[in-house]
């Protein structure tokens, strides 16, 4: 599947870094996180590096649907039952300098984008209860927000919470100009150059990647979840998948952003196209790696759309994956106490437009000398985050539960052999002596990869929708051929019928 904003964000690089190349940062992942820091550290002068594993916005932002707004659907009221008020209100003024930061940057530079309200809303009785509650946390913090008993639009809804004067955009032209402005700055960016360690050395970080050795004095991980372990940030963060369409629709389309508080979860925007704006739709979020049938839930998502608007036809259909952290916060800052020069952003919530430049903003700062005064609230050393303990138990049973289920499930496999191959867009997991191995059939042709993650060796599932191998553990996702896709890992899978 791929998102509506396909254009490819032109780099203008050599296509590896030079032997042995030294920067004062090297900032790794080329998503808003990584491109919004890049922008600011080489705008300050210093020299940067950003090196990106696929293509610049491979991941999320390159398949987010790019809402920028300080109201979050029911963020304010979840942070709120879980952090004090002082700590909830230092949350709103790091997305509203993040987005404060991001338009400006967006007029600055002519980047198309619209000023829209969002509206976070209900479908049924409860929902006007959480309606409310968010309602309430969002006048805690002074956001001008409205309450509206009753939404006048075609889908079911009920009330809602609106808050004027948001926006929205395509994020490939958002990354298009954060790219081509670091790099008028002097800042070299990579493609297709994944980092696998980190390593100190005299003094220096040294990124190793298979196109050679980079040193910095400082590093930035905007990987989406942290490609390094040190941080165990993998057991503190929650890798929720989910979905998005695009459809040309005939009828006259409100304005506005839309995200209900109940199920089914359900997110609405405009985007302009061609001839009328476009409509997408979004939601059917799971954990990575734990759905019955990814295939099933996009369809669901379409059948929605079209049921309640009659005339949209599909353009186009994708999925993302973001973080959610135990305690409701974003985790930004070092890496690990020890770690000075290793800085992490991670556990967005599926909110990165803000908290992704937010956190370029409390990062660079903290670099350049001058970060912001709510950085500390996001410092992934906080003690605080024992408030999500139960969180964590919870999650990390799950994974647990999971990882005993997939290898308990690959040793009654012998038992039940089959020789069949798949059929057409499918994928089993089936065990070869004493190892568990992945068999799909993708365009005719049968695969058979490692079914072990070789982050933490869940054995992995068969994505129906994207036609990949995801690990129901932290996350990780293989193409269908076993090529690393994203996640906490930085290997590929093993193909057994390949020597290594
Ligand atoms: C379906 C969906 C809808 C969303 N909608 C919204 C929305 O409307 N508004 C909003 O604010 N947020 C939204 N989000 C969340 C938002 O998209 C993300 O929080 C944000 O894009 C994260 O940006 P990032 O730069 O931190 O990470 P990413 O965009 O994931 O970028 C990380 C980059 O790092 C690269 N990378 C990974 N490992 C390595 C390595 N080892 N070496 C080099 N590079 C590496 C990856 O290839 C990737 O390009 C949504 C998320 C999803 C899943």
């Amino acid at each position: 599947m791929s998102a509506l904003w396909s254009a490819r964000v032109p780099v203008e690089a050599p296509s590896r870094p030079a032997e042995d190349s030294r920067y004062e940062c090297v900032v790794v992942g080329g998503g808003i996180t990584g491109a919004t820091t890049a922008v600011l550290l080489a705008r300050a002068g210093l020299r940067v590096a950003l090196l990106e594993a696929r293509h610049i916005g491979a991941a999320a932002t390159g398949n987010t649907t790019a809402k920028l707004s300080v109201l979050q659907g029911t963020r304010l009221s979840t942070i709120s039952r879980k952090q004090s008020a002082d700590t909830v209100r230092a949350y709103v003024d790091a997305n509203l300098d993040g987005q404060r930061w991001l338009l400006a940057f967006l007029r600055e530079q002519g980047v198309a984008h619209q000023i829209q309200t969002a509206y976070t809303y209900a479908q049924s009785g409860s929902g006007d209860k959480t309606v409310e509650e968010e309602l309430r946390a969002a006048r805690r913090v002074d956001l001008p927000v409205r309450h509206i008993a009753q939404l006048d639009v075609p889908f079911p809804a009920r009330s809602a919470v609106a808050l004027d004067d948001q926006a929205q955009f395509d994020p490939m032209d958002v990354l298009a100009a954060l790219i081509a402005d670091a790099a008028a700055h002097g800042a070299d960016i990579y493609e297709n150059t994944r980092v696998v360690t980190v390593r100190r050395k005299k003094g220096d970080q040294i990124l190793h990647t298979a196109q050679g050795d980079v040193r910095a004095q400082s590093v930035v991980l905007a990987t989406g979840t942290p490609i390094l372990d040190r941080g165990a940030f993998f057991a503190r963060l929650h890798p929720q998948r989910s979905y998005a369409a695009a459809f040309d629709v005939s009828e006259p389309l409100a304005d506005g952003m839309y995200l209900a508080v109940d199920e089914p979860s359900r997110s609405l925007r405009t985007t302009p196209g061609e001839s009328g704006p476009l409509l997408l739709t979004g939601g059917a979020g799971h954990t990575v790696g734990r759905a019955r049938s990814e295939r099933a839930l996009v369809d669901d998502l379409i059948d929605w759309t079209t049921t309640h608007f009659p005339t949209a036809r599909l353009r186009a259909r994708w999925s993302a994956q973001d973080y959610m952290p135990i305690d409701e916060l974003p985790f930004v800052g070092q890496l690990a106490p020890g770690y000075g020069d290793i800085q992490v952003a991670t556990g967005f919530a599926k909110w990165g437009m803000t908290n992704g430049v937010a956190a370029a903003l409390s990062m660079s700062g903290r670099i350049l000398g001058s970060a912001p005064q709510w950085a500390p609230v996001f410092d992934p050393s906080r003690p605080k985050q024992l408030l999500g303990l139960p969180t964590a138990a919870v999650i990390n049973s799950e994974v647990g539960f999971e990882l005993a289920k997939g290898w308990a499930g690959t040793a009654l496999k012998s038992l039940m052999p089959s020789k069949d191959a798949p059929g057409e867009g499918q994928g089993v997991v089936r065990r070869h002596g004493a190892r568990p191995v992945g068999v799909c059939t993708v365009d005719g042709v049968q695969h058979s990869v490692s079914a072990i993650c070789p982050h933490l060796y869940g054995i992995l599932e068969w994505n129906d929708a994207e036609r990949s191998w995801d690990c129901p553990l932290h996350g990780s996702r293989f193409n269908y051929d076993g090529a690393l896709l994203e996640g906490p890992t930085t290997r590929s899978l093993h193909r057994p019928d390949r020597s290594e």
